[in-house]
């Protein structure tokens, strides 16, 4: 018979966040698939844990993989952890999760914290329906062209953001989603330096230019999604398109709000993207 795969989320900061439940099952498998040895050794070692730990990691999940399932069909039970949070949710495991599926192997959620999750609870957006987007594209071009796709989504958007790009990704999400859509930042989640603020996009961006949002730590940005309004106006692309071709594009912008209801400024930053993704 074989053993069992505990997927099981660990804090995201607060090391209290780790359940009881979690501390168990990290304390009796046999085996502990972790990101990074050496930061799930440090949690192990504060709950005084002293299970052995094993290496999974984008690098070098193929070959741990095998390794793992022989493990796993030899009857042992293996926890995944990933350096904080849930494992799979922007994080390695993936592979190894559709290779447990695949053997028949028993798969068990230990569920806990998640950064995603945490921001959603206290964004005060809408959460009834939501996107998980992760991180965005590094590059500006390519980050720039994925959010002028997301501009008419209707459900509210949660990204990921690394403190290196913070400024820059809401710089582009002004443009792509237009100055006004509510948004939020969860900066250091469960963490001594926590921020939780829900602003205009444009609100948000200048507390980071004059350091009210300290750029430091790590980052969680929900955008709420377009209103009906600027659904209609969004999907009036063909119009602004075709009013493009024969007008600048203010006036194009303008003209297509006027005829759909949207906001002149929304379709102006949307069409600049169009002519943008058509360049690249
Ligand atoms: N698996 C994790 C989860 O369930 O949230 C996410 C891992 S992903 C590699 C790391 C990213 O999650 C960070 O760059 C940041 O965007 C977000 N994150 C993780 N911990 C956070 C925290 N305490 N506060 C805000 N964002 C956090």
């Amino acid at each position: 018979m074989s053993g069992t795969l505990f997927v099981v989320a660990t804090p995201i900061g607060n090391l209290e966040d780790l359940s009881p439940r979690a501390r168990q099952t990290l304390d009796t498998v046999d085996l502990i698939a972790a990101e990074d040895t050496r930061h799930t050794g440090r949690l192990l070692s504060h709950f005084g844990l002293k299970t052995p730990l094993f290496a999974l990691h984008d690098h070098n999940e193929e070959q741990a993989v095998d390794a793992l399932l022989a493990k796993l069909n030899a009857g042992s039970n293996v926890a995944l952890v990933s350096d904080a949070g849930t494992p799979l949710i922007s994080d390695p495991g993936y592979r190894l999760l559709a290779a447990a599926h695949a053997h028949k192997v028993r798969v068990v959620p230990v569920a806990g914290p998640s950064a995603a999750t945490a921001a959603l609870s206290v964004a005060g957006l809408p959460t009834h329906r939501y996107c998980f987007e992760g991180f965005l594209p590094p590059k500006q071009v390519s980050r720039r062209a994925r959010l002028a796709e997301l501009a008419s989504e209707p459900r509210s958007l949660v990204f990921y953001e690394s403190v290196h790009r913070i400024r820059d990704c809401l710089a582009d999400l002004v443009t792509a989603f237009g100055a006004d859509r509510n948004a939020f930042i969860g900066r250091e989640l469960t963490k001594m330096h926590e921020q939780c603020v829900q602003a205009p996009l444009a609100g948000l961006l200048h507390m980071v230019d004059i350091g009210e949002i300290v750029a430091k730590g790590e980052f969680v940005i929900i955008a709420s999604g377009t209103s009906s309004a600027v659904t209609t106006s969004i999907n009036a692309e063909p119009l602004l398109v075709e009013l493009a071709a024969h007008l600048p594009p203010k006036v194009a912008a303008k003209i297509a709000a006027r005829v759909t209801g949207g906001k002149p400024n929304e379709l102006y930053a949307h069409l600049l993207e169009l002519n943008k993704a058509r360049e690249d």
